[in-house]
Parts: structure tokens; sequence; C-alpha cells
């Protein structure tokens, strides 16, 4: 039956790949391969921790790979070039890959399948986009109607689980760099990579009868305390789990609720799930989005170094702001209602650019996505599809009271205000000056006053949105 490649890119797992079950139903012999492309791994969106998880992903996978008989190749680019040389040298005569529907995947893909044999089977996304569509055939931009549709097509669309493969009989003598060069100066990140790992936090999540986290979403998902949501985007990011089993699991769940209550929740999980296709579709049909608002409007951007410097740092003064981003810093990570808090923030009290903001949040996430992150940031600067109103601008002391009642939240990541009394947590600038002394916290001097006054900002806001709608 002959030899063929499988070419993972973000789909770095064995179950439920398909992909990787189209080789194999094609040739007795396939050949895993990843391929290091500098265009990814040096652009200007590569994040250290990033590059950690995918490196220590690939060796997972090759640790997986091999008590089936086979192994990881790995190459370096140019992409093409490096495939060319693949197929000459095992003499496969076709290649399978995961489809992606980024816009620089789809111009590398474009490129490679004009004359060589390059299938693209499955997707990142479990609906093709060029699959759920309005009548008229144009695609959707409005969350709620897309929802609709993409749940009509669904166990259509889903197919049936394709289970771990037995055997996966990969020819010796294929060159490859050696992983474990890869993984020197390799820090282990908060969210150890794998497949086994991502399988266990999403089964960690929904299994459990009644008691399931899954059952609990819709209350817990808010509140930054507490571990309420699933924290498998790095594993969807990088495809270490299938985005099909996840939904089949996400659907299993809603059926088998105990009652309204529960089944309310896995049905709004469920739908955090159909955020991520419907913004893989936006970027599909719009790849403009990247660089520019969605909608038409010209917003007059501050632009404060100074002021966007301490965001960026954790040194706005406002304790649920900072303890956000300094949890993107030093993990990698952020918690779904904090990421709206501090990009609120950013674009709408201190009026700086989305697109800085989309910036850094790439340079640091582990699950950074250029679908998602961009649709995170113009649905909260008010300039994308389904985009808050303008005048809905996140008050970040009554979000951090509402979210984060205790300040264990604030404690866990901004040590300095660990002993301030629960009843100024949020709003430290307003605590007397005699407590400060006996707490050991000077405000201006160990931790900053607020940068900004968030009232007047709101107010100023308003103005300039109000002047900039479409
Ligand atoms: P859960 O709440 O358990 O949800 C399950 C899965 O659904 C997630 O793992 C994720 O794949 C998907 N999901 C959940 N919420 C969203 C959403 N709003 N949009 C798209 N998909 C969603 N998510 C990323 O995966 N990568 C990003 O780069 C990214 N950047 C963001 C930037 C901003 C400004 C905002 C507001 C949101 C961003 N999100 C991004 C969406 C969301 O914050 C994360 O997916 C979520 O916090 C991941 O945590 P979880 O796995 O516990 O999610």
């Amino acid at each position: 039956m002959g030899r063929s490649i499988w070419w993972t890119r973000r789909d770095l797992r064995l179950f439920d790949n398909q992909a990787l079950g189209a080789a194999l139903s094609h040739s007795d012999q396939v050949i895993p391969v990843f391929i290091l492309d500098d265009n990814l791994l040096k652009s200007r969106y590569s994040s250290q921790k990033r590059l950690s998880f995918l490196f220590g992903g690939l060796q997972k996978l090759n640790q997986d790979l091999q008590p089936k008989g086979g192994r990881l190749i790995l190459r370096r680019g140019p992409v093409r070039h490096s495939l060319i040389e693949l197929l000459r040298e095992t003499g496969a005569d076709a290649i399978y890959a995961e489809a992606d529907y980024s816009p620089y995947a789809r111009q590398r893909d474009d490129d490679i399948q004009h004359g060589l044999p390059l299938n693209l089977v499955g997707g990142t996304a479990i609906l093709h986009p060029g699959s759920v569509l309005k009548p008229d055939g144009n695609p959707y931009t409005v969350f709620t109607p897309f929802s609709r549709v993409w749940k009509s097509q669904i166990d259509a669309g889903l197919g049936s689980i394709i289970p771990t493969p037995e055997r996966i009989n990969t020819p010796d003598n294929i060159a490859s760099e050696d992983i474990n060069v890869l993984m020197e100066g390799y820090q282990e990140p908060l969210f150890p990579p794998g497949e086994a790992e991502g399988r266990k936090r999403l089964q960690a999540f929904i299994e459990g009868e009644a008691s399931a986290l899954v059952y609990r979403y819709h209350e817990n998902r808010n509140l930054l305390g507490i571990d309420g949501t699933s924290k498998i985007s790095p594993y969807l990011r990088f495809g270490m789990l299938s985005p099909r089993y996840v939904a089949h699991l996400a659907l299993a769940a809603i059926q088998k609720a105990p009652d309204a209550t529960a089944r309310k929740s896995a049905e709004t999980w469920l739908n955090e799930l159909i955020w991520r296709e419907f913004y893989i579709h936006i970027l599909y049909h719009h790849p403009r989005v990247r660089k520019e608002n969605f909608r038409q409007m010209d917003i007059r951007w501050e632009n404060d170094e100074d002021k966007f410097e301490a965001w960026r740092e954790g040194q706005t003064g406002y304790p649920i702001v900072d303890a956000a981003m300094r949890q993107l810093r030093e993990s990698g990570w952020m918690h779904n209602r904090a990421r709206m808090i501090v990009a609120s923030f950013l674009t709408k009290d201190l009026l700086v650019d989305w697109r800085w903001g989309e910036d850094w949040f790439m340079k640091h996430l582990i699950d950074g996505d250029p679908s998602a992150n961009n649709g995170g940031w113009q649905w909260t600067a008010g300039t994308g599809t389904d985009a808050a109103p303008y005048f809905r601008i996140f008050n970040p002391t009554s979000q951090s009271r509402k979210v984060d009642l205790n300040g264990t939240y604030i404690r866990r990541w901004v040590p300095e205000l660990m002993n301030i009394p629960d009843e100024f947590i949020h709003e430290p600038w307003t605590m007397p000056a005699g407590l400060q002394n006996k707490v050991g916290v000077k405000i201006g001097m160990d931790y900053p006053l607020p940068i900004i006054d968030h009232h007047w900002a709101r107010a100023r806001a308003l103005d300039v949105y109000g002047k900039a709608k479409p």
C-alpha cells in the first residue's frame, strides 16, 4: 500500500485525528512529520511560553508514537522545500494534513497544493468555514444566528470519533533534527504539554455525573478565584485535543444533564466552543480583521506609551487589572473574564489601540490564537462583529467586587496587597494612611496609585467613541 506523510501542524495528537486516519488507510507505512517553519517560529507574534508548550508537545507526540512503531520526524523549513525532499527521500506518494483556516496557513497550503500531493482532511474548526452560511450564501457576522445554524449542522458534521491507532509503522533511516536540541532551555509551562494532559483536564471538567464542573459552569465561569472553567484552551490551540471530541462530550453532557440548571450550564459551555468556531470562520471570510476594525470606525486613540507600559507590567493601580496582567506574564494564560476587564481598560479607559493589546497577548498567551484573540479584542474594543456596545465600559472596581469578592485572585498575583483587608482590596488607594502603615503597604510607593480616574476616563471614552460611531 506504499508510504504516506502525515504532516502534523496544529493537531499534535493521535486520538480522533482525521488526517492521520486518512494517511493510515491510504498506506501501510506512515511518516509523521513536523516542520519547524521560521516564518512562524520567528514571527513577531512568537512567544517563548507558547514555543515551549509546542516543543514539549512535539516531544510528547514522539513518545506516544514510539510504542506503536512510529517516530516523529522533525525538519526545518522552508516548508515546501522540506516536503519535496521528504517525498523524494522516502518515496511517499501522498501528504495528509489537517486543514488550518488562518490566512497564513491557507496561503502556505494553497502554494503546496500546486504540484505536491497534499490532501487536507478535517480542520481546526469542526465545520468548514464555507459551510455555515446565510440563506443568501453570505457568511454570518453575528454570533446568535451563526450558532443556530452551526448547531443544526453539527450532528452530521461531527462524524464518528476515530480511536487512537494501534500501529503506525514509520520506516527507519529517515533523517530528523534532534528533538532534544529543541528542548534545551525548555521551561516546563504551568500547562504541561501533551495529549494525555489535555484529555485529563477535559475529563476532570466534564466527568463526575451530576456534580461535574460542566454543570456548574454557568455560575462559576466568571469567578476568578476558583477553577470554574476547563482550562483546555492551550490544548485546543495545538490540537492536543480534538475539537470534534470536545464538542461530542459537550453535546453528551447536555443530553445527560440531571436538571434544567445543569443543562443550561452545559449549553453555555457548548456556546463557548461555538464562539471559537465563529471567530475561525470570521477570520477565514474577513482576513482584513487582522489589521483593521471589523466595523468602520475611526477611533481617535491616545496611545500613551507610558500608560501602555503600566498596563503591560501590571502597574496600573487597579488591582484586578494588575493581577490579570501579571497572571498573563507569569503563567502564559488569563481567565476569560479577566481578559475582558483588561482589554476594556486598555481600549476604553486608556484609549490605546486594541492592536497593541492584541499583539501583547499574542506574545504571552500559550493559547494565543489569531482568530480567538482578534475576535476577543475587537469585541471588547467595540469594533468587532457582535461588539460590546460602545457605552459598555467595564468599571474595574465594581467588576473586581463582582468576580473576586474576597480578593483571592488579586492576592495570588499581586503579593504586595496580600495583607490588605478585604474592604480595601479592590480600591487600595482609599485606605487610610494609618492603616497603610499598619499593614505595611504605602499606596503610591509600594503599589501605584491609579494611573487614571475611571469616571473621568469613562466620560472621555464615551465622547471619543460617540464621535467614531459607524
Ligand atoms: P472555557 O470557558 O472552559 O471554554 C472552553 C473553550 O471554548 C476554550 O478553551 C476556548 O477554546 C473556547 N472559548 C471560550 N471562550 C471563548 C471566546 N470568547 N472566544 C473564542 N473561544 C472561546 N481564546 C483563545 O483560545 N486564544 C486566544 O488567543 C484568546 N484571546 C482572547 C483575547 C481576549 C481579549 C478575550 C476577551 C478572549 C480571548 N480568548 C482567547 C477567549 C477566552 O478568553 C479563552 O478561550 C478562555 O479563557 C480559555 O479558557 P478555558 O479553556 O478555561 O475556557
